[in-house]
C-alpha cells in the first residue's frame, strides 16, 4: 500500500522522490517522463492523422498558367513577364506534386524576382497566395540572422508555413515560402571573415540548406530556440521558395558586366544611353553573384526575373484600375452612407505627380489619396447629401492643408 502524503505518477506509479517533477491534476498526478511519452505519443498519432487529411490535388481543376495570370492581372498592373514566370512556376509546382514519383523526376524551379520597391513583388505573391490551393507564407529576409545570434533563426520560415496550414506538416511540405528582402542578405564585403557577418554570408548558408531540400527541425512557436522545446520536422524537398529583393544598385553591376562583354570601343556607348532602370531587363546570375549572393544560393534559384519600375500610365491604372483600387475602395466606402463619390479625371493626374514627385511611387498613391479624402470621410456621413464631386482645386486644397513633408517622411 502506498504510504500517506506521499504522492505517486497516476500512470507509472512512481513516488515523488523517484522522478524530478509530479505535476498535479484534478484526481492525480502525472511525472514529467509519462507526459513527456505522452507528448510524443500524442504528436505520433496527430502526424498520422494530419497525413491522413492532406487533401488530393486535383490536376484537372488546377488552376492553369493562363488562367493564374488572368487573375493576377486583376490585381497587379504591368509587371508581364514576372507574372508569366510565377504562373508557369506555380503550375509546376503542382504538376510536381501531383507526379507519379516513378517517373521522370521533375525538379523544383525555386524563383528570384528582382525588382524595385514599391513595383508589386509582396503585392504578386500576396494575390497568389489567394489563389494557391496549396500552404503559402511571406517572411522578411531581414529579420533572419545565423543560428545563436540576436534574430529570427532560418527555421522560423518554415514555422510560419507551418502556423499557415495548422501545423499540418506533409501539408506544409508541399506549400510555397516567399522570402521577401532577399537583397538584405547579401554579403557585406568581399572578405567576411574580417567583420562578423552573422546576417550576410551565414544566413544564406543556412538558407541554401531549406532550398536544396533537406529535412529541419523546426521550433514550433518560432523565434528563437528553446532547450526543451520538442522541434518538428519538416521535410523541405517539395516547397516552392519564391524570393524577392530590391538589390538597390545592381544596375551598375549589371552596366559593367555588359560593357565589359562589348567588343571593340565606340560600341558600348548604346549602353550608356540606356535608362539605368531598363538595364534590369537584362540582369543575370552573374550580377547576383557580385551584388554579393553566394554562387550555390543563386544555383538553387534557376528561374529569375526582373519587375518593371512603375512608369507614370501604370501608376495612373494602379489607382483605378485593380479590384480593389484605391479609388474604387473609396467609392464604395461613400456608397455605404448613401454618397455617390465622381472624382475628375484631372484629380487622379494631380495624385500620379505628387507620388512622382514626392518619389513615393505606388506606396505613395494610397497615402496622398487618403490625405485628399480625409476630411470628406469625416463629413459626409452627416451630411444628408446624395453625391460628392472631387475636383483637382479641392485635392490641391486638402494637401496643401496637410503637411507635405510628414507625409513624405512617413512612408
Ligand atoms: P514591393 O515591390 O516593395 O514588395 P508592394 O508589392 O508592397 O511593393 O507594393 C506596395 C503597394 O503599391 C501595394 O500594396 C499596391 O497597393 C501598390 N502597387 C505596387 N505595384 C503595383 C502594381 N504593379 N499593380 C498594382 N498595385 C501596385
Amino acid at each position: 500500500m502506498p504510504k500517506r502524503n506521499v504522492n505517486y505518477c497516476s500512470f507509472c506509479g512512481r513516488a515523488e522522490h523517484e522522478v524530478s517533477l509530479l505535476l498535479p491534476g484534478v484526481n492525480g498526478f502525472i511525472c514529467n517522463e509519462c507526459a513527456e511519452r505522452a507528448h510524443e505519443l500524442s504528436q505520433e498519432f496527430l502526424n498520422k492523422f494530419n497525413e491522413a487529411k492532406l487533401t488530393d490535388l486535383d490536376f484537372d481543376t488546377l488552376p492553369k498558367p493562363l488562367e493564374i495570370k488572368n487573375y493576377l492581372d486583376q490585381y497587379v498592373i504591368g509587371q508581364e513577364t514576372a507574372k508569366r514566370y510565377l504562373s508557369v512556376a506555380v503550375y509546376n509546382h503542382y504538376k510536381r506534386l501531383a507526379q507519379n514519383k516513378d517517373d521522370v523526376d521533375i525538379e523544383k524551379s525555386n524563383i528570384i524576382i528582382v525588382g524595385p520597391t514599391g513595383t508589386g513583388k509582396t503585392l504578386l505573391a500576396k494575390t497568389i497566395a489567394r489563389l494557391l490551393k496549396v500552404p503559402f507564407a511571406i517572411v522578411d529576409a531581414t529579420v533572419l540572422t545565423e543560428a545563436g545570434y540576436v534574430g529570427e533563426d532560418i527555421e522560423s520560415l518554415l514555422t510560419r508555413l507551418l502556423a499557415a496550414c495548422d501545423y499540418n506538416v506533409k501539408e506544409a511540405e508541399r506549400g510555397i515560402v516567399f522570402i521577401d528582402e532577399i537583397d538584405k542578405i547579401a554579403r557585406k564585403g568581399d572578405n567576411p571573415s574580417i567583420t562578423r557577418d552573422v546576417s550576410g554570408e551565414g544566413v544564406q548558408q543556412g538558407l541554401l540548406k531549406l532550398l536544396e531540400g533537406s529535412v529541419v527541425n523546426v521550433p514550433p512557436a518560432g523565434g528563437r530556440k528553446h532547450p526543451e522545446q520538442k522541434m518538428i520536422a519538416v521535410d523541405t524537398k517539395n516547397i516552392l521558395f519564391i524570393c524577392g529583393g530590391a538589390f538597390e544598385g545592381i544596375e551598375r553591376k549589371i552596366a559593367m558586366r555588359l560593357n565589359t562583354h562589348v567588343v571593340g570601343y565606340g560600341s558600348s556607348s548604346h549602353i550608356k544611353q540606356q535608362d539605368r532602370e531598363k538595364l534590369l531587363h537584362f540582369v543575370a546570375p552573374q550580377d547576383l553573384r557580385s551584388y554579393g549572393l553566394i554562387p550555390e544560393i543563386i544555383g538553387r534559384l534557376p528561374v529569375l526575373t526582373n519587375l518593371e519600375p512603375l512608369d507614370r500610365d501604370a501608376l495612373r491604372r494602379i489607382l483605378t484600375e485593380p479590384k480593389n483600387a484605391i479609388v474604387k475602395q473609396y467609392a464604395k466606402l461613400l456608397e455605404m452612407d448613401g454618397v455617390k463619390l465622381v472624382i475628375e479625371d484631372a484629380v487622379l493626374d494631380f495624385v500620379v505627380d505628387k507620388a512622382i514627385e514626392f518619389k513615393l511611387g505606388a506606396r505613395g498613391l494610397r497615402s496622398i489619396f487618403e490625405t485628399i479624402m480625409m476630411d470628406v470621410m469625416y463629413e459626409m456621413p452627416s451630411r444628408d447629401a446624395k453625391s460628392f464631386t472631387l475636383t483637382r482645386e479641392y485635392a490641391e486644397e486638402q494637401l496643401e492643408k496637410s503637411n507635405f513633408e510628414m507625409l513624405k517622411n512617413s512612408i
